[in-house]
């Protein structure tokens, strides 16, 4: 007998009729004989209209009162999902973070995970209850409910087949899996098959929303297979695993891009030591993330530092940038809000040469120009204009072989 653990998130359960659907598959998966774990997101919409609420009452939320609220969309989806399964002659019951109990840390809205006790959840399981979990919440050490950060229900039920040591942990959505580009842009985009744990991290940070990012360092750290597919077809979906032999053979697995980003130039900084912790010691103190930093060979004495922030943060690391600036002697600071990263990200990179520079190549015939650049182990980003962002990305899509060949080209 196996131990399934399925999770649904909320577009899979946004509606009554959805979650009949859900209930189908569930006892589907019960019924070829497994033991079932179901982990369940908030109808699709309803976390973000607890949040709103929150924001209506006062400007900065009480952050324990704030986790008591989020969390309450979730109990709503429990509860609807084993009504259903029971109507359908089903064991189910439905359980609380407190109920299992999950035990995180006190960090209120990003809080981690510490502790599964699943005596209670075998003991059910073992009479032949189908268990269904509230995702993205737990409590803490003084019993305090505490969710895990948006869309924590991934982690949720990735920490529960973990700690279970569950066969197999199937996270359902609305898309089929995780695709080699985003499918809006690029029609050919093809669902990736197998992909592993870091390729999965890099693509997540960079845009894909598949899955929480921190559910997939969960599954790395504890070697949990993730099966991400889609809750309204029987497509296979795409594993997230170990990496493997066949998964170097693959130069690039995937193209991600991002919007989210402005650049900041400070031009003609003294070069000498300290200058770049007085720049950007007071941006880490403002809890402003710095992505990619490039400086310039120097001349006489002077150089460039060109770095980029989250746009949402940029309002508010301008100033503090021009203050350091000031301070270090630095002759002036531009900035541009229409950038945009696109990446490409594979294990194969680590075996085999040539891969960046068949991306410069590529763009360059295009004639997009390249503003900056960074590398890590299985990944080459490039900073563009902002308004190439697609055309970068369909062209990479196609010079990597990622294109589907079955899918007609519609320009
Ligand atoms: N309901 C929570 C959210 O919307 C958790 C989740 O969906 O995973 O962020
Ligand atoms: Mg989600």
């Amino acid at each position: 007998m196996a131990l399934v653990v399925q999770k649904y998130g909320g577009t899979s359960v946004g509606s009554v009729e959805k979650i009949k659907n859900v209930a189908r598959r569930v006892a589907r998966s019960y019924d070829e004989g497994n033991q079932v774990v179901v982990v369940v997101s908030a109808m699709a919409g309803e976390t973000d209209k607890l949040v709103g609420l929150a924001n209506e009452v006062c400007d900065i939320p009480d952050d324990r009162e704030y986790d008591v609220l989020v969390a309450s969309g979730e109990q709503v989806s429990i509860a609807l999902l084993s009504m259903a399964l029971k109507s359908m002659g089903y064991q189910a019951k439905s359980y609380l973070g407190w109920q299992i109990p999950i035990y995180t840390d006190d960090a209120h809205a990003k809080a981690r995970i510490k502790e599964i006790r699943d005596e209670n959840i075998r003991a059910d399981l073992e009479k032949g209850t189908i268990c269904i979990v509230a995702g993205f919440q737990g409590i803490d050490a003084d019993g305090n409910i505490a969710t895990l950060g948006r869309g924590g229900s991934d982690t949720s039920a990735v920490a529960v087949a973990a700690a279970m040591k569950a066969d197999v942990c199937e996270i359902y959505t609305d898309v089929d899996g995780v695709y080699t580009t985003d499918p809006r842009i690029v029609s050919a985009a093809s669902k990736i098959e197998k992909i592993s744990y870091d390729e999965m991290l890099e693509l997540a940070s960079l845009g894909a929303k598949v899955l929480q990012i921190r559910s997939v360092e969960f599954a790395k750290k504890y070697g949990v297979v993730i099966h991400v597919r889609s809750s309204f077809n029987d497509n296979l979906g795409t594993l997230v695993k170990e990496e493997d032999a066949d998964m170097e053979t693959v130069l690039v697995s995937g193209i991600s891009y991002n919007k989210n980003e402005a650049k900041i130039s400070v031009i003609r900084v003294p070069d000498k030591p300290g200058i770049a912790a007085a720049l950007f010691g007071p941006l880490s103190e403002a809890n402003i993330t710095v992505d990619m930093i490039i400086q310039n060979v120097s001349h006489d004495g002077f150089t460039d530092l060109t770095f980029t922030v989250p746009r949402t943060d940029f309002k508010k690391a301008l100033p503090i940038v021009e203050e350091s600036a000031a301070k270090i002697g630095a002759e002036k600071v531009q900035s541009d809000e229409s950038i945009a990263k696109v990446s490409i990200v594979g294990v194969g990179m680590r075996s085999h040469s040539g891969i960046a520079s068949k991306m410069f190549e590529t763009l360059s015939v295009e004639g997009v120009n390249i503003e900056m650049i960074s590398t890590s182990e299985i990944k080459v980003s490039c900073v563009i204009d902002d308004k190439y962002t697609e055309l970068a990305v369909r062209v990479l899509h196609k010079a990597f072989g990622l294109d589907d060949e079955s899918v007609k080209d519609e320009e």
